[in-house]
């Protein structure tokens, strides 16, 4: 696909879910919070669900921890948000910032799925607990996902580290989203170029 048709994918996908009903949230939320960034992104990151400011304004990561997540993804990868893409495992806002329910990521895999395909990433970053498991399948908690390596069924890797909100508030995972931002610049410097031959990609996860 050229990234003229990966865009205009996205874009109506982002209108599904700014439609969609297939859970609960749709009726509680104030914008679908669809996804953001370049289409062609070597580096996708994955976070949980939209908070307060991200269901206003109908972007991800625009809160303290989105100025975290920036401020990360200049000074640690060299790189601007826009060269990026974010999205989150949940499209719309669970009510007071709760835990995703089980049925509700169930209800939203189908939107992260073809967003990973589509932009096609060189690196995955899961970031928090619920991105982490879903991503990987694993039960264990970030603290142990984040010092293990994984792959994505098409082979893309796939690197788990803290949410920025955790971060923000200090302890072992602010100095550890630093650390593991430097370990995914050293494997984004190392991986091989993408192949050209414009092959289609697979499913991503189960
Ligand atoms: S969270 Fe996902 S599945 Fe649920 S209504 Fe929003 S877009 Fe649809």
């Amino acid at each position: 696909m050229t990234r003229e048709d990966v865009a205009t994918r996205l874009t109506e996908l982002a209108q599904q879910a700014e439609a969609c009903r297939n859970c609960a949230l749709g009726s509680s939320r104030t914008r679908a919070v669809f996804g953001v960034g370049n289409p062609e992104a070597d580096v996708m990151f994955v976070g949980e669900a939209p908070g307060f400011h991200e269901d206003q304004q109908g972007e991800p990561f625009v809160g303290a921890a989105g100025q975290l997540l920036t401020k990360l993804i200049e000074t640690k990868l060299g790189l601007k948000r826009a060269d990026v893409y974010i999205a989150n495992t949940l499209k719309c806002r669970p009510p007071g910032n709760r835990d995703p329910l089980p049925e509700e990521v169930e209800a939203c895999k189908p939107f992260l799925r073809e967003q990973l395909t589509l932009v096609n990433p060189r690196i995955v970053v899961a970031l928090g607990n619920f991105a982490a498991k879903l991503l990987t399948g694993s039960t264990l908690g970030i603290t142990k996902l984040r010092e293990r390596e994984f792959k994505m069924r098409d082979g893309t890797p796939l690197m788990c580290t803290f949410h920025p909100a955790a971060a923000l508030r200090g302890g072992n995972a602010a100095n550890g989203i630093a650390a593991d931002f430097e370990k995914i610049k050293a494997a984004l410097d190392t991986l091989p170029e993408p192949s050209a031959d414009g092959s289609e990609q697979l499913g991503l996860f189960g």
